[in-house]
């Protein structure tokens, strides 16, 4: 495929840290290529969560092509055992890497891919495919033909919906005034929004108790603020974790943490809570799942993320009907047999799609799976640019130092005396999902202790994501 149009780039779809490693791996192999993203400057959606502190040191943070391209311009490796904030990951490391000489020109800001399809063919049509280039069509309306596409576009962009069903609840469209993505900055730039308000988390996952604690935090400031948290399982034990029997004693306090404010009231838990409506009514909002209901000024959706396969719907991709990843990723990451550090390698052969040339990458390759890691996202960019230049001996080669004792299971050391935030997406062995059914309404919970780790632990509710 490569060698039909040599003088047409590669297009990296996403300026995020796995587009961007693709592209550091392109440009070490004299692959002409073109970054598209869609915001205005590299790391978009990790600058979103910015304020949240990475639960994976440095030393699984940097892409070994990106280090070494970074390390001939004279970059300072941030400490290998450090915890960076999405802020810091963005500065300290995917900025300088887009801005080397060898990236920036090849990077392009506020190009936004719409489509992705092969110039003159429709999805139907067979003749001659793999002979044809590719057309992206950015939103703005201009065509960029290319030789082959690597998806690093992420799933930041589409959250899961607040509907228990998976389907938008009722009136939930409505109501989006009310409805905050997951992870707002509390108690920095949306301080405002939560001061004195009442606020319902809804979600299971590492970022709702990440909110939660902030949110907690914001109420020993702030008179009249009020924190109610919304979960479909019986228990929050599974959001707790591990706790004093964490291998991590800073992590293992998150969860104690959280138990703690639903113990003595800051947070309110409604256990068994399976969102079906969001009605929205003058300045307030009640949402109910049929029997429970609860009426609050804000609410944070924190449900997890769903790739987008939109974009490329003109291509002929072979979707795992359950993860939304190739077929052969699937069981390879099901959060039902893997946590993030248990997944085991994989490159190229297992991101291949029956359109030759297009490949899903970074979190967006997971589809629903929460098991992702930048680790892995690193190599299966090594991997399909190495099948790109032909080198299918390196492009089959995959390895992945995935410990689960040294990313997701990590001792690092924290840049301060802060306990991490933790911003984590390991996925649990078994979803909350399987959990059985139970409703109730309580500000205390009776839970036991998990040796688990809190990282592993925290699948989204619906079993999607647990960011
Ligand atoms: C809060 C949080 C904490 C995390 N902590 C860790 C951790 O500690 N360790 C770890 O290994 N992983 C962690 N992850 C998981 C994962 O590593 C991150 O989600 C990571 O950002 C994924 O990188 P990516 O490049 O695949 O996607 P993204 O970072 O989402 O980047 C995608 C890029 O594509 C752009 N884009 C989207 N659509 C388009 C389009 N149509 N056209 C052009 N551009 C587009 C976006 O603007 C964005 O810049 C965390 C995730 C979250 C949310």
């Amino acid at each position: 495929m490569t060698s039909n149009f040599p003088e047409l780039p590669v297009v990296v779809i996403g300026a995020g840290p796995v587009g961007l490693a693709a592209a550091a791996h392109l440009a070490e192999r004299g692959l002409p290529f073109l970054v598209l993203e869609a915001g205005d400057n590299p790391a978009a959606a990790v600058r979103a969560w910015g304020h949240v502190r990475l639960f994976s040191p440095w030393r699984y943070d940097i892409d070994p092509a990106a280090a070494r391209l970074l390390e001939h311009s004279g970059w300072i490796r941030p400490g290998d055992d450090k915890l960076p904030t999405g802020a810091q990951l963005a500065a300290d490391y995917l900025q300088p890497l887009a801005d080397l000489p060898g990236l920036k020109p090849n990077i392009r800001y506020g190009a936004r891919v719409a489509a992705v399809t092969r110039l003159g063919l429709d999805r139907v049509r067979s003749l001659g495919r793999e002979a044809t280039p590719y057309l992206v069509r950015l939103a703005g309306g201009e065509d960029i033909l290319a030789r082959a596409i690597i998806d690093a576009s992420g799933t930041w962009a589409t959250p899961n919906v607040l509907g228990a069903s998976g389907i938008p609840a009722h009136g939930e469209s409505a109501a989006t005034a009310f409805v905050e993505p997951a992870l707002p900055d509390v108690l920095g730039r949306d301080r405002d929004r939560f001061a004195g308000a009442h606020t319902l988390v809804v979600g299971a996952g590492h970022s709702a108790a990440n909110t939660l604690l902030a949110l907690a935090e914001l109420a020993e400031q702030a008179p009249g603020t009020t924190v109610t948290w919304a979960i479909r399982a019986t228990s929050a034990v599974r959001t707790y974790g591990g706790e004093a029997a964490d291998a991590l004693p800073a992590r293992g306090a998150l969860g104690s943490r959280l138990r703690n404010h639903v113990e003595n009231g800051t947070v309110t838990l409604l256990t068994g809570f399976s969102v079906r409506s969001v009605i929205a009514g003058g300045t307030q909002v009640e949402v109910s799942d049929g029997e429970q209901s609860i009426t609050v000024d804000r609410i944070v959706s924190a449900t997890g993320f769903r790739p987008d396969h939109t974009i490329a719907g003109e291509l002929r991709l072979d979707l795992d009907p359950i993860m939304g990843s190739t077929r052969a990723l699937a069981p390879l990451i099901d959060p039902n047999e893997h946590s993030c550090g248990t997944v085991p390698p994989h490159g190229v052969d297992e991101l291949i799609h029956p359109e030759p040339g297009y490949y899903a990458i970074g979190v967006k390759s997971y589809g629903r799976a929460p098991t992702f890691l930048l680790a892995t996202g690193y190599e299966q960019a090594r991997s399909v640019v190495a099948a790109l230049a032909g080198d299918w001996e390196a492009a089959r080669d995959v390895q992945l130092d995935l410990p689960e004792t040294g990313v997701c299971n990590s001792n690092p050391v924290e840049d301060d005396d802060t306990v991490a935030a933790g911003g984590g997406c390991c996925g649990a062995p078994a979803p909350a999902a399987v959990e059985p059914a139970g409703r109730g309404l309580s500000t205390g919970i009776a839970g036991g202790l998990l040796t688990a780790p809190l990282s592993l632990i925290t699948v989204g509710e619906s079993g999607s994501s647990c960011c």
